[in-house]
């Protein structure tokens, strides 16, 4: 901020701030026990396919219990994971979990439901993030094609020249590559094109009043348009009522998720969810025609 208020002005470093940063300081070290003493979980959102209802895939989310009890939101730790240079191992750690993850579920029965795993823009770009992939899923010798990464948009289109040789070496993999909270960035449209992208994931913000905020309703149904031209799937995201799996449906979204379905569970609990079959979808079908 001082900076923007040029020079020979001062800028005050009030309490408040400092209070800021200490808890930020006291947070970033915390997070390194963390890593170290396992605090952290991975818990798994459903994905449903919106003309069948069945689960067709997981997002992996991550959770941090302190050892005092208290959970602490990816929206505070992740921020500053990313700021004190503490992403890639709690990444790593990320990626490595739900692999071992999906090698518990086939010893359970479960081979055809692919975990999501979210990548920091930071992680990607600083790290060999395809690499270390490669390594991690031959190690647990599990199918590829189970595992999938989110990217935010930001995060790749920020230097897309750079990502798409590190896509690539995903993509080729047989990893799918999600494009998360679509919309709420930019995105070159050549680009779009381009990269090897399989999905697009409509951000919550857009989803939120689809079917009261006309606006909003038509924005959803141009990111649909455009993920089908481009032959990507389009998954809608933070879908929590009957009337936005109604409008969802009826313009072809794909797949669904959000705590309308089901929230965040642990492993366990995904493998009973889906050991208990598709979802029931809300009848939309042929409204009353109306007369000529
Ligand atoms: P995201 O990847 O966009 O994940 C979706 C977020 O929406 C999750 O928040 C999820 O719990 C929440 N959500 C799902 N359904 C609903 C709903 O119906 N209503 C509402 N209000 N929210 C819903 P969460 O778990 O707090 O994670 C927040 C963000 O933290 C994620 O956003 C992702 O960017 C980041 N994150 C989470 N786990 C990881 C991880 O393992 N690695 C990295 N790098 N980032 C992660
Ligand atoms: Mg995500
Ligand atoms: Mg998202
Ligand atoms: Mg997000």
């Amino acid at each position: 901020n001082a900076k923007h208020e040029g020079r020979g002005r001062f800028a005050f470093f009030t309490p408040l701030m400092q209070e800021a940063v200490s808890r930020r300081l006291q947070l970033g070290s915390a997070l390194q026990r963390a890593i170290d003493d396992d605090e952290f979980v991975l818990h798994y959102q459903p994905k449903v396919n919106a003309v069948s209802g069945a689960v067709c895939g997981a997002e992996a989310l991550i959770r941090w219990t302190q050892r005092d009890g208290k959970p602490i939101p990816p929206s505070i730790f992740i921020p500053v994971a990313e700021e004190t240079g503490r992403i890639d191992p709690i990444g790593s750690w990320a990626l490595q979990e739900a692999v071992a993850e999906l090698a518990r579920w086939r010893t359970r029965g479960v081979t055809d439901t692919p975990i999501a795993v979210n990548i920091s823009p930071l992680q990607f770009r600083r790290t060999n993030v395809a690499g270390f992939i490669e390594a991690v899923v031959s190690r647990a010798a599990i199918d590829p094609g189970l595992l999938e990464v989110e990217l935010t948009e930001s995060g790749v289109m920020s230097d897309p020249a750079t990502a798409i040789e590190a896509l690539q070496r995903i993509s080729a993999q047989g990893i799918a590559i999600a494009i998360d909270d679509f919309g709420t960035g930019y995105s070159s449209l050549a680009y779009l094109k381009r990269l090897p992208i399989d999905k697009l994931k409509i951000d919550a913000s857009f989803v939120r009043d689809i079917a009261t905020d006309p606006s909003d309703g038509a924005i959803v149904r141009a990111i649909i348009t455009l993920a089908h031209v481009l032959n990507m799937t389009v998954v809608a995201e933070g879908v929590e009522t009957a009337a936005q799996v109604e409008f969802l449906m009826a313009h072809a979204c794909d797949e669904l998720q959000g705590n309308y379905f089901s929230e965040p569970v642990s492993g366990d609990a995904m493998l009973e969810l889906l050991a208990r079959g598709p979802f029931i979808l809300p009848q939309t079908g042929p409204r009353a025609v109306p007369c000529p």
